[in-house]
């Protein structure tokens, strides 16, 4: 018997030590492979319901493995956090996303931002603001383009008190947005204390996934969904509802009042061409 590292203890299982020793070599490369560039950005548009057009998008690491192929980062994300190669890796993820926005500024103007997600490991660095600001300076990109994608968890401290740099960070004109929201802590005290700016609505509330446990016609999902906008709003918020796949949940969510869509009815996570393209038609030129 052995432990499994979560206080339980399991009968010894050579599928389960191939996957162990898979996952160690994995994450032992990991910090190499950021140098040698096999990493690559996607962006995910975020659409304005009311207008049609790009509020922003998401930038969505994807580890291109020379012999894995292409790897989602739900494969190598969380082992990045245990190792602390998220680090680095966020660091550049940060940079392709600035730069890239930086780029995008000429053909969009100031209304469109680009939304980069933070580990909880990041979200704790000592010189989370001095790393921003660094990114902010080197690439040019205004403050006020950039959005941090935060979860609950990354926010509150280990003493539950929410991050001092977040305000430094607001002050710097940065926005924060609260992703995978109403699925974290239900202490929504940090909403009063922070510069929050959005909260995004996890996608289990809106088509039932990932999770997919609800249809997307769940009248009790719909009510939740409702609710947190309502609450968003009253809080001067914008609401961003993730996981949209549907007409009707488009639909629906437009008519609740939701601000912005993200979502596989909108347009799947792309390189950049697809959302200069799209930015060129939306702004004629
Ligand atoms: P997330 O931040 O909640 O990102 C949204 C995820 O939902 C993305 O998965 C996106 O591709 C997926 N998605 C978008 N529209 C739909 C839809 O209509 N239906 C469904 N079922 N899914 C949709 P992805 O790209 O696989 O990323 C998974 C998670 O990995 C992200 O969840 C985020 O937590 C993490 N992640 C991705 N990139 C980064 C990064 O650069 N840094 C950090 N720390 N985490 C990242
Ligand atoms: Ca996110
Ligand atoms: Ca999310």
């Amino acid at each position: 018997a052995k432990s499994d590292g979560r206080g339980r203890w399991a009968v010894f299982d050579p599928d389960r030590h191939a996957r162990e020793v898979a996952r160690y070599t994995l994450a032992a490369t990991m910090p190499a492979a950021v140098e040698h560039g096999e990493f690559v950005v996607e962006y995910q548009p975020l659409v304005s319901l009311e207008s049609d057009r790009l509020w922003g998008v998401e930038a969505l690491v994807r580890w291109r493995h020379p012999q894995l192929g292409l790897l989602p980062p739900d494969q190598f994300i969380n082992l990045a956090e245990e190792t602390g190669a998220i680090v680095p890796l966020g660091r550049w993820v940060l940079q392709s996303a600035c730069a890239q926005a930086q780029a995008w500024q000429a053909i969009a103007g100031p209304d469109f931002r680009v939304s980069v997600n933070l580990a909880v490991r990041q979200a704790h660095e000592q010189d989370l603001t001095e790393e921003v600001a660094a990114v902010l300076r080197d690439t040019g990109l205004p403050a006020d383009r950039l959005v941090l994608e935060l979860t609950e968890s990354a926010i509150m401290g280990p003493a539950a008190e929410p991050l001092r740099a977040l305000h430094t960070l607001a002050e710097m004109g940065v926005r924060l947005a609260i992703d995978d929201f109403g699925t974290g802590y239900s202490n929504l005290a940090y909403l009063r204390e922070l510069p929050v700016h959005a909260l995004k609505i996890a996608g289990s509330f809106v088509s039932g996934t990932p999770t997919a446990r609800r249809t997307s016609t769940d009248p009790v999902d719909e009510r939740i969904v409702a609710t947190l906008v309502e609450l968003a709003h009253a809080l001067d918020l914008t609401v961003i509802a993730e996981g949209v796949e549907t007409d009707e949940q488009a639909a629906r969510l437009r008519a609740i009042g939701c601000d912005v869509g993200q979502g596989w009815h909108f347009a799947r996570p792309s390189g950049p061409a697809a959302i200069t393209a799209r930015l060129a038609a939306e702004h004629h030129r």
